[in-house]
């Protein structure tokens, strides 16, 4: 007799529509965090989940929304506050994507975007909704958004939400919501303050802390390539023809470097974007957002694309300029080697990068090899 095969997420208990899903999504197994939350958010238990970005947890709460919500009632059944707007908008991505084989409505409500939008997404009856505190207290205030029948409250990033002073706006919502849903709070760090709101407005929450997986020499491969200058072109056109990086940033010191860079990527015919801080809302969204999707596979963006936003898993980070301190350059491998798999680093060293050089070596150590470019011969 054949015996049917368990899948990890099917050992969760999820429904048809999700593994389909997970599946669509080339998610094999979860994450820990998502092992450990998942089971207890579905037992309708409150959850502390101590975790960083890069560990899966968006899904860790996301499974169990896409899962729990009745697309048959029009009402909003699940609040997610997240602290910024771009995070809220990957936060709906991949709630759309989990949900993609049941008909939720997940609406996205955040400052700086049309309002029009946003109220015509609520008025169609969103079961999902995914914000930024200020904004939803807005639409709180107008009368626009009904949280009435909220069942699971989830707060993403607390800890950010505590630093950009959020918080008075946060217990303003939570007290707007019924009193018997559910509560999940994620937060890299756990400080009094969020322990005291947790004891406040959650019920006996169970403490989920997952290690961060910190790029180790174990999992990120590390290189380098003395170059010079002028050469920087052809040496990225060598690496990225010798690596075939299934998804790669390539970080540059100045703009002007990045729309260089980008202009003559593609003019070469690679497939590849520019990131840095002069464009507009719209098209950083559509650029992070065909990032995330793997639809876009070279990423070339200065330093603020490393600070800030959240950018998933990629395999390969390129320094074509080297990163101005040690820290910046442990903070950019930081990138690769997600959620257990492996990563390469690889930096251009040219001629006038002694002193940076000096440092990265003397804070990452002896792990990053030399490579040599065939120009050099
Ligand atoms: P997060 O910590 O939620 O920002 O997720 C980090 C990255 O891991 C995202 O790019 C997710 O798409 C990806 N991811 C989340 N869960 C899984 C999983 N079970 N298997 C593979 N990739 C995952």
């Amino acid at each position: 007799m054949v015996k049917a095969v368990v899948s990890p997420f099917e050992a969760l208990g999820l429904s048809p529509a999700l593994l389909r899903a997970l599946d669509a999504m080339g998610y094999e197994r979860p994450t820990e965090i998502q092992e450990r939350v998942i089971p207890l958010l579905l037992a309708d238990r409150d959850v502390i989940g101590q975790a960083q970005t890069g560990t899966g947890k968006t899904a860790a709460f996301g499974i169990p929304i896409v899962e729990r919500s009745d697309p048959e009632r029009a009402e909003v059944q699940a609040l997610v506050l997240a602290p910024t707007r771009e995070l809220a908008v990957q936060i709906t991505q991949e709630l759309r994507a989990l949900a993609q084989f049941r008909p939720l409505a997940i609406a996205t409500i955040y400052g700086g975007s049309s309002m029009r939008a946003q109220l015509d997404a609520l008025a169609r009856g969103a079961q999902v909704v995914v914000g930024t505190p200020g904004r939803i207290l807005d639409h709180l205030g107008r009368g626009t958004l009904d949280l009435s029948r909220v069942r699971l409250l989830v707060l993403d990033e607390a800890d950010r939400m505590l630093d950009m002073g959020f918080m008075p706006d946060v217990e303003r919502i939570l007290r707007r919501l019924p009193r018997d849903r559910q509560t999940a709070l994620f937060s890299a760090t756990v400080p009094l303050i969020i322990k005291r709101l947790a004891l406040r407005y959650m019920r006996a929450p169970e403490h989920v802390a997952v290690r961060p997986e910190e790029p180790t020499v174990e999992t990120v491969e590390q290189v380098y390539y003395e170059v010079a200058e002028r050469d920087k072109l052809d040496g990225l056109c060598y690496v990225l023809d010798t690596e075939q990086p299934q998804q790669a940033i390539i970080f540059c010191h100045m703009q002007v470097t990045v729309d260089r860079v980008h202009r003559a990527l593609v003019r070469r015919g690679y497939q590849a974007e520019a990131l840095h801080g002069n464009l507009r809302q719209s098209q950083r969204e559509r650029i992070l957002h065909d990032f995330r999707t793997g639809k876009l596979p070279l990423l070339v963006a200065t330093n603020v694309a490393a600070r800030g936003l959240d950018i998933p898993a990629v395999s390969h980070v390129i320094n074509y300029d080297i990163p101005e301190d040690a820290e910046t350059y442990v903070h950019r491998i930081g990138r690769t080697a997600r959620a257990g798999r492996p990563g390469k680093a690889i930096t251009f060293v040219a001629e006038w990068d002694g002193e940076a050089w000096a440092a990265i070596r003397k804070l990452a150590g002896e792990a990053i090899r030399e490579q040599r470019l065939p120009l050099y011969g």
